[in-house]
């Protein structure tokens, strides 16, 4: 499984310090969750059961072109999509890419995502819980087909990461009045 992603820069050692105490709430709860998911990995299943640990704890992640074709998939414009059901992320502040909102993260789409909200706990936006799978699932992002909990061995590799297709510039691509602030360096360091 993936590391929860760090993004903070500038920062004084208090905020890291609440940032670490966040972090490691996270990893609580996602440990937590573990006993509550049929997951395959328990069950020693070589097969997804579609419980959605990951689609919770470790959402997939798109590369830049892998967006438009789910735009596309729910007959919907690229902005709506992006306006209903993405936030901007970072890793470093130096790189933003669009993901997924939670469940719950509807009053911050189409927007980086304020820092601290990326704890938010919850489903992906498109995971069904009642039929338990991925509302987009024939345009799913290829990370969500790499995510194997009973063998992360192609998960750990950051070249296979949605994120890591993301270049400074791309961010442009769909959120033209992204603004400059956000990056590192730039003296914004609101979180
Ligand atoms: S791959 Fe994800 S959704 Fe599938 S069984 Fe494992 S944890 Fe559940
Ligand atoms: S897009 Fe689908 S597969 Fe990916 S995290 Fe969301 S519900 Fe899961």
């Amino acid at each position: 499984m993936q590391e929860p992603r760090s993004f903070i820069h500038g920062l004084s050692s208090s905020d890291v310090s609440n940032y670490r105490a966040l972090t490691a709430e996270y990893e609580k709860y996602c440990r937590e969750q573990i006993a509550k998911h049929f997951m395959a990995s328990k069950f020693n299943f070589k097969k997804c059961q579609c419980c959605g640990y990951c689609c919770m704890c470790y959402p997939c992640m798109p590369r830049p072109d892998e967006i438009p074709p789910v735009a596309k998939y729910l007959a919907i414009s690229l902005k709506e999509l992006i306006d209903r059901y993405m936030v901007a992320d970072t890793a470093d502040c130096q790189t933003f890419f669009l993901r997924w909102a939670k469940e719950g993260q509807e009053d911050i789409t189409g927007a980086r995502i304020p820092p601290r909200r990326t704890y938010d706990k919850g489903y992906c936006i498109f995971f069904d819980k009642e039929k338990k799978g991925c509302r987009i699932h024939p345009a799913r992002p290829d990370e969500a087909k790499i995510i194997k909990c009973w063998d992360d061995r192609q998960s750990r590799d950051k070249k296979l990461w949605g994120m890591s297709a993301w270049t400074q510039d791309d961010i442009y691509r769909f959120l033209p009045d992204f603004s400059k602030e956000y990056f590192r360096n730039s003296g914004d360091t609101r979180i």
